[in-house]
């Protein structure tokens, strides 16, 4: 088989945007993805309006508020209601993640993309990705390799790039109920409760229809993360302080649906690309959940490598590309970590009024 110009290792949000950005500009890009089958689990995100432009310089041509929720406000409180927060929003938009993923692939032909590829290392001469090894799979050789395979990415260890990821202090319980009266009740606003000692709050984003998505953040270190088939007891210990509304998202949720997030606190790696891999997305810079960026942040990622990449002629140009990449994104990514990172650190202090909007845009 001949070989793509561009391998992107993994086909979630960073992997699918890319290969969109790429294909859609001509350039023969693949992307080599571990699950056996397009995976579309997972909640969704807020999209905010770094991410709906990223999405335009893509060349996805269907608005999000087409497919999601516009959020128009943002209002925290404390558990008993006093009011922390009430704050007017404009272009942040909720979305599924099967949504989004459809959106991005819109078009894309299923030739280029492998499922069942579990990328295991990469082969190097010098400083030079020669080709890529899997699992079960045959090497796939390439003139340029991206890694946008997530948070716990291989890619990012064969670069051998020096980083220390730790688990993030601060966690999160995600789930999602199609409950309309609460959906209707929360109409465009981002609602958010906090346990006024701190270190503990339930989220509630609208979605489309009835769908509300709903996370539950909190200190590791004073309440003990649970198994999967152990958060409804952790629900009844931690969360009886909560409101009716937070209360009936819970009675209401499938209790096999929630998703415990084991967040990780890393910097990004002193440089996002080697030779000729570059890292996008949860692979490049992990993010704390507090600046809704993740998502955002890896659409952007991509579009700048699409753009960037599709205007090479040689591999040299290919090189010098990614290394442009790396010198605009990772300050980029770091601010995003260091805003995390504050907004953690007052989410474990006791509620003031002082807290930080947790939707970070530049
Ligand atoms: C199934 C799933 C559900 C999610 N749901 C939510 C959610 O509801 N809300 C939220 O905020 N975030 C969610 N996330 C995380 C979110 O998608 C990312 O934080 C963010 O969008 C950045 O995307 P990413 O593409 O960099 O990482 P990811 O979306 O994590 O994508 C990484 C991809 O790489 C693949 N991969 C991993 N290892 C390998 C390997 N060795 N070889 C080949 N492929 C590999 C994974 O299967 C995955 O498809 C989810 C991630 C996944 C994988």
């Amino acid at each position: 088989m001949n070989h793509p110009r561009i391998a992107i290792i993994g086909g979630g949000v960073a992997g699918m945007a890319l290969l969109k950005g790429l294909h859609d500009r001509g350039v023969d890009a693949r992307v080599y993805e571990r699950a056996s089958v397009d995976d579309r689990r997972g909640f969704g995100f807020l999209l905010l309006e770094n991410g709906l432009r990223a999405l335009r310089t893509l060349g996805v041509s269907c608005d999000p508020r087409e497919f999601g929720r516009c959020i128009e406000r943002v209002l925290f409180c404390t558990t008993s209601g006093e009011v922390l927060i009430d704050k007017a929003v404009s272009g942040a938009v909720a979305v599924g993640r099967a949504e989004l993923l459809g959106v991005i692939g819109e078009g894309l032909p299923a030739s280029k993309v492998h499922t069942g590829h579990c990328f295991h290392g990469m082969r190097w001469i010098d400083e030079e990705a020669c080709y890529a090894e899997f699992e079960l799979q045959a090497p796939v050789h390439a003139n340029a390799f991206v890694g946008a395979d997530g948070l716990h990415s291989r890619c990012r260890g064969s670069m051998q790039a020096a980083c220390d990821p730790r688990p993030g202090r601060v966690r999160e319980i995600v789930s999602a109920v199609e409950l309309p009266s609460l959906a209707k009740a929360l109409g465009s606003t981002f609602t958010k409760f906090m346990a006024p000692r701190g270190g503990l709050a339930v989220g509630l984003v609208p979605g489309i229809g009835g769908r509300v998505i709903w996370f539950v953040q909190y200190d590791s270190e004073r309440f003990a993360t649970p198994e999967a088939d152990q958060v409804c007891d952790f629900f009844e210990e931690h969360l009886a302080e909560f409101p009716a509304i937070v209360q009936a998202a819970i009675v209401a949720t499938n209790p096999s649906t929630p998703h415990v997030w084991r967040t990780v606190d890393m910097d990004p790696p002193e440089s996002l690309v080697r030779g000729n891999l570059a890292l996008i997305g949860d692979a490049a810079h992990p993010l704390l959940p507090f600046t809704s960026q993740g998502a955002n942040c890896a659409l952007e990622d991509a579009a700048m490598l699409a753009e960037s990449l599709a205007a090479c002629d040689s591999d040299a140009d290919l090189r010098l590309a990614m290394r442009a990449y790396d010198l605009a994104r990772r300050p980029v990514a770091q601010r995003f970590v260091d805003a995390g990172r504050e907004i953690a650190s007052q989410f474990l202090q006791p509620v003031s009024d002082r807290i930080s909007l947790p939707l970070v845009n530049r």
